[in-house]
């Protein structure tokens, strides 16, 4: 027998959010664990695509993505953060955050550069920087307030340090970065040629009145800044997998000699449906009060539990402490909760590379009512 090579990830697993979602559908568990919506996006929206496709918007679109959406992209950014974006040579439209965010690193990051990441993390930023030969340099951030120590962070930053990326709304502690944490980067990345590549996906699901403060807020970070959102979390159609990425010029001619290579462009008809359903702010202005009630109506259900709730600011996700009812590790704890409680969860050990176990796992609120009832009735019997 011929001995044929492993890929370049052959060290790396099925992501967790598979293996939770496939665990509770094994289970008839309730699925909170992988982060999307399970109720209808708003049907205006479902017509415009209905249209477009009828209509023959059916072939490839342009490879930096159609006019019309990139044009509200740039107006959205623009009115929620004073920051200007060229259309057509700055915002470049793509298959879904994930795409944005491997294109970025395909991009810019060359064998031995270092990146740092912050902790816990989103699954797909180490692989794609392994797989262009980067070397992760991280910064675990802990429970229970997910707080950035910058000095450590800075600490981290040697000759090699290509790439410092940052996900605000982070996904999962639900913690959103403060100005004094976008003075710190500044500071940091001051004389440097780092970019940063900014994960903004949770951008419009902020509460209590917060603000989420952009990357492209400030100039002098916004010029060296990979800007990344999707439009499956602001309109709740996951499943469309469509996102852009916002940068400089110079920095999106290079994202898209990559991009044209690896999707070419992105879904015709939907970038229609989406740049038309985009002209009324009010479609995404009003996330953050919708997404609220929900956070709220889950701590409240869980209230009277030995769960402790953590601090969530923003983003699709509650994170609970267990520690009060079980000493399992949060794998172990997830499992058992999905096939004896019927509840999926994703354990926050699988967000860190040393699997840092502080018992607590994850849960996407971003249900419908009933499915938030459900999951409740049976935490409460925990
Ligand atoms: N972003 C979603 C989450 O965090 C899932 C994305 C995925 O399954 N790759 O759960």
């Amino acid at each position: 027998m011929i001995q044929l090579p492993l890929s370049k990830l052959s060290n790396v697993g099925t992501s967790i959010f598979s293996q939770m979602t496939q665990l509770a559908n094994e289970n008839e568990a309730i699925n909170l664990s992988q982060g999307f919506p399970d109720f209808m996006p708003d049907p205006e929206l479902l017509n415009y695509s209905d249209h477009f496709i009828k209509k023959g918007f059916n072939q490839y679109a342009p490879m930096g993505g159609m006019i019309s959406l990139k044009e509200e992209i740039a107006k959205k950014i623009e009115c929620a953060h004073q920051a200007v974006y060229h259309p057509d040579t700055e915002i470049t439209v793509t298959a879904g955050g994930t795409q944005a965010i491997f294109t970025a690193i395909a991009s810019f990051v060359k064998r031995d550069d270092e990146v740092i990441i912050f902790e816990p993390a989103y699954d797909c930023y180490e692989p794609t920087v392994e797989l262009f030969g980067g070397i992760v340099k991280r910064f675990e951030m802990k429970a229970p307030d997910y707080e950035i120590d910058w000095n450590s962070v800075r600490n981290l930053v040697t000759d090699k340090t290509r790439m410092i990326i940052i996900n605000n709304p982070n996904n999962p502690a639900g913690k959103i970065l403060k100005e004094n944490d976008f003075r710190e980067l500044v500071s940091i990345v001051k004389d440097t040629s780092i970019l940063i590549l900014s994960d903004e996906v949770y951008e419009n699901i902020v509460f209590d009145g917060r603000q989420h403060i952009s990357i492209c807020k400030y100039p002098e970070l916004k010029e060296r800044s990979l800007l990344v959102a999707s439009f499956g979390k602001l309109f709740q159609v996951t499943g469309w997998k469509t996102g852009y990425c916002a940068a400089p010029e110079n920095l999106t001619a290079e994202f898209r000699k990559v991009h044209q290579f690896n999707v070419f462009s992105v879904n015709t008809p939907i970038q229609l449906a989406l740049a038309e359903y985009m002209k009324n702010p009010d479609h995404y202005n009003n996330l953050n009060a919708f997404f609220q009630e929900k956070r709220d109506f889950l701590r409240q259900g869980l209230s009277s539990t030995s769960f402790e709730m953590l601090d969530c600011e923003g983003t699709y996700f509650q994170a609970l402490k267990y520690d009060k009812i079980s000493d399992q590790s949060d794998i172990d704890f997830a499992r058992e909760l999905t096939i004896t409680h019927k509840v999926a969860s994703v354990p926050f050990s699988s967000f860190y590379k040393n699997k840092r176990n502080e018992h607590v796992i994850r849960l996407c609120f971003a249900k419908k009512q009933e499915t938030l009832e459900k999951a409740i009735d049976n935490l409460c019997k925990i």
